[in-house]
């Protein structure tokens, strides 16, 4: 199984989950064009892409949606409410290739799906757990504004991690840029996680038995690769788990034109 971030930030999310000619996409954030030579970088070819799944409506998240559909029957699947604005807004165009999450369990997929709900300010946010035939667990989670018990849930037993790190506190605090209520609401139970935030969940999540994290969701004007990493990799250390040796650490690229992916 590979894991490859096709793109992501606080502009433009997706990513490839599966194998070099089977697997799913999460999100739909760039462009069709971008989503294609993305794919092809990490030598997958669009035909691979079997399901699509969509985590919530925020455009960073649905952006190459529209397009993709008009190239595509593959079905995509979203929460009830996130697949009503999906359907209003044109971004699919047939009604039966949108399926709830509750249908989930019928992928014909090479792993188990199972969805869990993130708070967020959208219609219904959702993260994803994958789980292949040999037991190893790929939880999926960006855009929430603190860990709940339906996230914890979904995360519990995960061997990888793909976690959202989404600002530094102090660079959101004095970016002069953003008014006071955006920053708010980034910083809200239903913006997003701070370098922090994610910090100190992925303390406890490696101190039971998570191996390989990956942070995702960085806002370029608000957070870097650097600040992320070493948050996380100091709190962690803080707490006697040491890099590398208890888990290893990697930060997705806002565009990933390396075609790097990770194999599981
Ligand atoms: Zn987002
Ligand atoms: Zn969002």
């Amino acid at each position: 199984m590979r894991i490859a971030s096709l793109c992501s930030s606080s502009a433009a999310n997706s990513s490839y989950i599966g194998s070099a000619d089977s697997g799913v996409l999460v999100d739909v954030g760039c462009s069709y064009k971008s989503l294609l030579n993305r794919l092809s970088l990490c030598r997958t070819d669009i035909s691979a892409v079997k399901v699509v799944l969509i985590t919530h409506e925020h455009t960073d998240h649905i952006k190459g949606l529209k397009q993709f559909t008009k190239h595509s029957d593959v079905p995509v699947y979203a929460s009830r409410k996130t697949g009503e604005f999906l359907l209003a807004g044109g971004h699919i165009s047939k009604r039966e290739n949108l399926f709830e999450l509750s249908e989930l369990g019928r992928i014909p997929a090479d792993f188990e799906i199972k969805a869990f709900r993130t708070p967020h300010d959208s219609v219904e946010s959702v993260g994803f757990s994958f789980v292949a035939p040999s037991g190893y667990k790929i939880a999926y989670f960006t855009d929430l504004g603190e860990i709940t018990d339906s996230v914890r849930e979904g995360a519990k037993g995960a061997d990888f991690v793909f976690i959202e790190a989404n600002y530094a506190p102090d660079v959101l605090a004095g970016n002069a840029l953003y008014p006071a209520y955006v920053k708010e609401r980034i910083a809200s139970p239903v913006g997003h996680l701070s370098n922090d935030d994610s910090a100190l969940y992925i303390s406890h999540l490696v101190s039971n038995g998570t191996t390989r994290v990956m942070l995702a969701h960085l806002s370029r004007e608000n957070n870097s690769p650097k600040r992320a990493f070493v948050a996380v990799a100091g709190k962690l250390s803080e707490r006697g788990m040491r890099l590398n040796r208890d888990y290893t650490l990697d930060v997705a690229g806002v565009d990933n034109t390396a075609g790097e992916y990770i194999a599981v």
